[in-house]
């Protein structure tokens, strides 16, 4: 369970205004919370104006179709019963099953996964796949408990949703805590729940599984993949090479662990990363190779040996060309953005701009990439692997790869445009792209009855 150990004793950094940095090592008062949902809405709503999307189609999709909340028991190590809560938020499917990833996560709250739900309606629309939003989670912090508690708590939750999810209905995928581990445990579970003539046909009901249950090949560097994808894009279009950029990443699980080892093995240098314990950095370029495998046998990097140590706010405010973030939300926020020297960011977490610390940037020319075009890798790989799994025919990687490439530069070059066209900034234009398509299929099938 080596994603479920990286989240050890984290600070809750979830939904917190702009001058609150508690992220790493570094605490300081709370400020006034930020309503996740409320800044989604926010930045939806400025592109709903931008085409002026009919209000009554903003109403629908200001709202969560399917709210899930599971309170359920689990019989701890110890022999004692702990009760959790789960959630489950399904926005919208109109153009297909909801889909979205599970968060095991301490600050797992119901305005953080109605936000990030939402978000997933628009990176499928945007990136052109046949899936809906959703997303989910348990308030939890993995590290305090066994892997055979994790497990029974995974199998647990997967009963306590129930037909709320399945292959054609809602799909959930990994996100920050779970792994593949997690998602080949649902699916057995909900397996073995249904008929015995079912059970080969449901292994669609989660996506991001191993490949020896019927993962894809590719799916868990797919996330990092496409963010590298983003990059290599905006390189084209700015006349750059890999090889000339210093970068910068925040978090090293899933998504910044792969997009730092693709970015080195193409060429960049990275020069400062951080995650949840440490910050470090080398002006002439980190040894991604040895830092990897310090945080695989270590689980983070605290005490990593190889380079200098340095705190964590320091991270935004390090010379590099490009910052990744691929932690949790709100990460940039105004005071670290007002000390950030980059030309570009792509967010490959979901939601780590504040909206403050964007129009900061923005004003100074730093260019953004957003987080629903710049990390929807993972979702589309996903979707892949919901494909296989209905036909039982596994692509070959560099099938994947090719497709994965191409719906991405697709997407990319969509907002571009759009972005031109309504003078928009990046953001504003992924999320027009996105209303058009859910405008179109809402204009063609009207409101049931
Ligand atoms: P993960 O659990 O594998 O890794 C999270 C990383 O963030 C860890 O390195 C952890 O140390 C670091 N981190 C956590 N809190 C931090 C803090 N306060 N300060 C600095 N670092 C911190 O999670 P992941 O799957 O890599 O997801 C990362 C982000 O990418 C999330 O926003 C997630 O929603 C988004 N995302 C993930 C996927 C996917 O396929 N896993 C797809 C799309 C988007």
């Amino acid at each position: 369970m080596k994603d479920i150990d990286m989240i050890q004793d984290l600070p809750s950094v979830t939904g917190h205004s702009d001058s609150d940095s508690t992220a790493g090592n570094k605490k300081k008062p709370k400020q006034k919370p930020i309503k996740l949902f409320e800044a989604a809405l926010a930045q939806i709503q400025k592109a709903a104006s931008l085409i002026e999307l009919d209000p009554e189609y903003m109403a629908i999709l200001s709202q969560p179709q399917n709210e899930v909340i599971v309170n359920f028991p689990v019989r701890m190590d110890s022999g004692h019963l702990q009760m959790f809560t789960g959630y489950r938020i399904q926005h919208n499917n109109i153009l297909g099953p909801y889909k979205g990833g599970l968060r095991f996560h301490p600050a797992v709250d119901l305005d953080e996964v109605k936000a990030l739900a939402a978000w997933m309606t628009f990176k499928s629309a945007l990136v052109g796949i046949p899936f809906g939003g959703a997303k989910g989670g348990v308030t939890i912090d993995p590290n305090k408990y066994s892997e055979a508690e994790i497990c029974r708590i995974v199998r647990r939750f997967t009963h306590a949703l129930s037909y709320n999810i399945g292959p054609e209905h809602d799909i959930p995928a990994p996100d920050v805590g779970t792994n593949s581990q997690t998602m080949d445990w649902i699916m057995d579970t909900y397996a073995n729940t249904n008929s015995p003539s079912a059970r080969q046909a449901v292994k669609g009901v989660v996506t991001g599984k191993s490949v020896e249950c019927g993962g894809s090949i590719s799916r868990e560097a797919a996330t990092g993949q496409g963010v590298l994808y983003c990059l290599r894009h905006w390189c084209g279009q700015n006349e750059v090479t890999l090889d000339s950029l210093s970068v910068g990443v925040q978090g090293l699980g899933n998504v910044g662990g792969h997009f730092m080892r693709l970015a080195c093995e193409a060429g960049c240098k990275i020069r400062v990363v951080g995650d949840h314990h440490a910050t470090i950095k080398n002006a002439e370029g980190l040894d991604v190779a040895d830092v990897l495998a310090w945080v695989k046998e270590n689980g983070s990097l605290k005490d990593y040996p190889g380079a200098e140590h340095i705190d964590s706010d320091a991270l935004f405010a390090e010379p590099v060309d490009v910052f990744v973030p691929a932690a949790l939300e709100n990460q940039i926020n105004l005071s670290r953005a007002k000390t950030m020297q980059c030309q570009l960011i792509i967010e490959a977490a979901n939601g780590p701009t504040t909206s403050e610390a964007e129009q900061l940037l923005l004003d100074r020319g730093v260019e953004i990439v957003p987080d629903i075009l710049a990390n929807s890798g993972g979702v589309i790989v996903s979707y892949f692997e919901w494909l296989q799994n209905k036909s039982a025919h596994y692509w070959a990687a560099d099938d994947i790869q090719h497709e994965l490439r191409s719906l991405i530069w697709g997407a990319y070059d969509q907002v571009i445009s759009c972005r031109e066209r309504l003078h928009s900034t990046t953001r504003e234009a992924a999320y027009a792209v996105a209303l058009y398509r859910l405008r179109e299929v809402y204009d063609r099938r009207g409101i049931f009855p």
